[in-house]
């Protein structure tokens, strides 16, 4: 089978013929013509048969969609405006009035603002569940349970729980799963196949504002699938709610994604070099980071991603994302000093893209029991070098003095 980073460059898909290049084509539309009535009542928005109007695709976002599939091992793609839409999106589908889903604690924080939110307000519950226990997961399933939310490593605190056990805990209760998929990119490991072929979540979705854009400029999200009729109704939802993507958008992700194998690697690379250093400096109580064997949650990185195991972080895949936990003597306050006092580490949100980035947490507001009393940082490595961001952080910690 070709590697799906291959296929991220060589995609088998090709639109309608006319136009032959190694790049595909930018096409802009929201009325798409139709050669007579017969055609136009003959229209099928659900396949890639043809085109129908904007909103439902176009050959750009038809691409797109069809590489952002195989590069998460599934069969459908669809494209929304953000990450937390296809999170939106995969709840508004799937889930209806008296329904339960079942979140991770350690979720993407939006994620969980909504089920608080509207899905509260439209009489769907929800209730966090442990990441780490696949028996609290177990224990939690009941009767109304439709929908089970799955996300490795954990949101901020990087613990990597037992995925595949946890997967397995869905299938054999007959829940579906859907796993946000942002940090693995499609590349640390493969979401529908968790514990062997099939075995795994049946929706995977990424914020594509992340590693695939890897440009820090462009918002979108997409809902991967492998079962047709779980597709179709996704698609139906889509088709109703009306989100759109920006073709200027889906172009630039088109162009980001052949050196997005690369690009991940060079995250990798570069965060666990700092995160090795930095969480052997005595300012630091703890580091977490799925590759370093303390962080909670090793073994199941290492098992699922392929960490050899020889060394801290020698092999497998993980992104450019580190959190540390600061001391329990050094303030707030004092953190963040430490936070203000970086140069090259901007403060911001999100990550992916070519600028480091750091943000200050407050856990305990976060998390049902954080065991940890010091403040927690985060750290998103860019592509800036090493030894640059190395020296960044070792005069900002001057602040903790
Ligand atoms: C960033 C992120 C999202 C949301 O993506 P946006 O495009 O910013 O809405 C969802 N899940 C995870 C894990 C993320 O990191």
């Amino acid at each position: 089978m070709t590697d799906p980073v291959t296929h991220l460059i060589h995609h088998p898909y090709t639109p309608p013929p006319g136009f032959a290049a190694p790049q595909p084509g930018v096409f802009k539309a929201s009325t798409v013509i139709f050669a007579n009535v017969a055609a136009m009542r003959a229209r099928d928005w659900k396949t890639k048969a043809g085109y129908t109007y904007g909103l439902h695709g176009t050959p750009t976002t038809f691409v797109l969609e069809e590489r952002i599939a195989a590069l998460e091992g599934g069969h459908h793609c669809i494209l929304v405006p953000s990450g937390l839409a296809a999170i939106t999106h995969v709840n508004m589908a799937l889930l209806r009035a008296g329904d339960e889903v079942l979140i991770p604690d350690n979720a993407y924080g939006p994620g969980k603002a909504l089920a608080e939110g509207e899905l509260a307000a439209w009489g769907i519950s929800h209730q966090v569940y442990d990441a780490m226990d696949p028996a609290d997961l177990a224990a939690r399933i009941g009767p109304q349970t439709r929908l089970v939310w799955l996300e490795a490593p954990g949101s901020v605190s990087m613990e990597f729980p037992p995925l595949v056990q946890l997967a397995q805990v869905c299938r054999e209760r007959g829940v579906t799963s859907a796993l946000d998929n942002t940090w693995g990119a499609g590349l640390a490991f493969n979401g529908f196949d968790l514990g062997g072929p099939g075995a795994g979540a049946d929706i995977v979705v990424q914020a594509l504002t992340k590693y695939p854009s890897g440009g820090g400029d462009v918002l979108m999200g997409s809902i991967v699938s492998r079962d047709d009729a779980l597709h179709l109704k996704l698609k139906l939802c889509h088709m109703r709610v009306g989100w759109g993507v920006g073709v200027n958008d889906v172009e630039a992700v088109l162009r980001s994604l052949p050196s997005m194998a690369l690009r991940y690697r060079a995250h990798d690379q570069a965060a666990r070099a700092l995160a090795g250093w930095l969480g052997g400096r005595p300012e630091v109580a703890q580091l977490l980071h799925p590759a370093f064997a303390g962080s909670p949650g090793h073994a199941h990185w290492q098992a699922l991603c392929g960490g050899d195991g020889q060394a801290d972080g020698a092999r497998g895949s993980a992104a450019g994302l580190f959190s540390v936990v600061f001391q329990e003597r050094h303030t707030p306050a004092q953190v963040d000093a430490f936070c203000d006092r970086l140069r090259l580490f901007k403060l911001g949100y999100s990550w992916g893209g070519p600028i480091s980035l750091v943000v200050p947490y407050e856990m305990a507001a976060m998390r049902r029991n954080w065991p940890h009393k010091g403040t927690l940082v985060r750290f998103s490595v860019g592509l800036e070098a090493v030894q640059d961001l190395r020296a960044d952080l070792e005069q900002a910690l001057q602040a903790l003095a």
